[in-house]
């Protein structure tokens, strides 16, 4: 059994080493006292030292506390035990910041903490009703005004019998024997057997960071003390950047974006009138140029200027205009991007000529007896190849 130190102010102590083993990632050590709080309750583990040795984890099994240790610790010896103190403030910050914000949401708004999760970078709580935007504010300066009345966070533990009789915001299922109750006065009270903050006031700030719908309630990320300080010299450097990026004030830079975005959108619509008056008078050219073969005007194409959906309306203009058959490969992306299409009423089928246009590009694509797209790598020759494709289709068509 090992003695929890955790709850009291200690944060080191002298300890015996009951037993060590060897585990996948280092050693675990049984203390019979320990200053280290075990993962659980929705709270991370302490680090801290036994020793020379890193604690890099504990847990429990049962009444007893095992530490995950870089180094091996000699039973039976007796060792100092440190729990680093800044990282278990922030738990603490974190963990008082989650009863403050589940308590005042039952009492504002009768939602319910249905889930709590702490991790290194961030800490959530799932409420069972979905608050609006409005509330959730409401909710974070009610939390801040409890933070500024510096209230004493207080623990007791109680027998099974008494628990009953205690209104609490929550209480686990199933806990047995003593009973360990968390009260902040008219703010929360509840079964907990995490590590708190002495006062509201250590909690600093609470500042609700995102809010997404969850399970039909919502779910919240927030960070308090140190954490909500730096997620706030994030976003200011971000908010500074791009007012500077819009020369602009802050609270300027939402509409500086949407003017941005009406901006672009003007110029893809005039970009689009413009492509297809540049693909009509193309596939006019091309036409023109074109040889006919048997009734059918065969049209091979090549250009730097299109990529595959301009290629497209391409096609859909020659194969619209007269009877022909459109072999159109661009080269302006990555790779060639190639289409073949036809006129109705044309009985050659596409997809063999796209065979032939794949076994001869190493290219992949296919698609209807009318129509067909793909793409090829891009290579060195390419105007033999399409020399070639034109005799093959030549005495294909004659
Ligand atoms: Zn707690």
């Amino acid at each position: 059994m090992t003695e929890r130190l955790y709850y009291t102010e200690k944060t080191e102590c002298e300890a015996k080493v009951l037993s060590l083993r060897n585990a996948e990632r280092g050693y675990e050590v049984l203390l019979d006292r320990t200053v280290i709080f075990p993962e659980g309750g929705g709270q991370l583990s302490d680090t801290g030292f036994i020793g020379e040795a890193r604690v890099l984890h504990a847990s429990e099994d049962g009444d007893d506390i095992w530490h995950l240790t870089d180094k091996p610790v000699d039973e039976g010896r007796t060792v100092r035990v440190a729990v680093d103190t800044q990282e278990r403030f922030d738990h603490s910050q974190q963990h008082t910041g989650e009863h403050i914000l589940s308590g005042l949401a039952k009492k504002m708004y009768g939602a319910l903490n249905v889930g709590f999760h702490m991790a290194k970078d961030y800490v959530t709580i799932d409420l069972d009703k979905a608050l609006t935007q409005e509330e959730l504010e409401e909710l974070e300066r009610e939390a801040n005004r409890a933070v500024q009345k510096c209230i004493p966070v207080t623990s007791r533990i109680v027998s099974e019998e008494e628990l009953s009789s205690i209104p609490l915001r929550k209480r686990a299922e199933g806990l047995k024997g003593e009973i360990r109750i968390i009260e902040i006065a008219d703010v929360d009270s509840c079964t907990c057997c995490g590590t708190h903050c002495l006062s509201s006031a250590q909690v600093g700030v609470v500042k609700i960071t995102a809010f997404a719908k969850y399970k039909g309630g919502v779910r919240l990320w927030f960070a308090c003390g140190m954490r909500a300080v730096e997620d706030y010299q994030k976003k200011q450097r971000i908010t500074d950047a791009l007012a500077k990026r819009f020369s602009v004030k802050t609270e300027d830079i939402p509409d500086s974006i949407e003017r941005r975005e009406q901006e672009l959108n003007e110029v893809r619509r005039e970009l689009k009138s413009r492509t297809a008056k540049v693909v009509e008078y193309t596939a006019k050219e091309a036409l023109m140029k074109a040889e006919s073969i048997g009734g059918i005007k065969l049209i091979i194409y090549q250009s730097e200027e299109f990529n595959q959906s301009e290629l497209k309306l391409l096609s859909d203009n020659l194969i619209s205009a007269e009877k022909c058959i459109a072999m159109l490969f661009g080269t302006k992306g990555e790779n060639i991007a190639y289409c073949i299409a036809c006129s109705d009423g044309i009985k050659h089928s596409m997809r063999d000529i796209c065979d032939a246009v794949n076994a001869l590009l190493n290219g992949k694509g296919g698609g209807r007896p009318n129509f067909c797209q793909g793409s090829a790598p891009k290579k060195s020759g390419l105007d033999e190849s399409l020399e070639q494709l034109e005799n093959y289709m030549k005495s294909m068509l004659r």
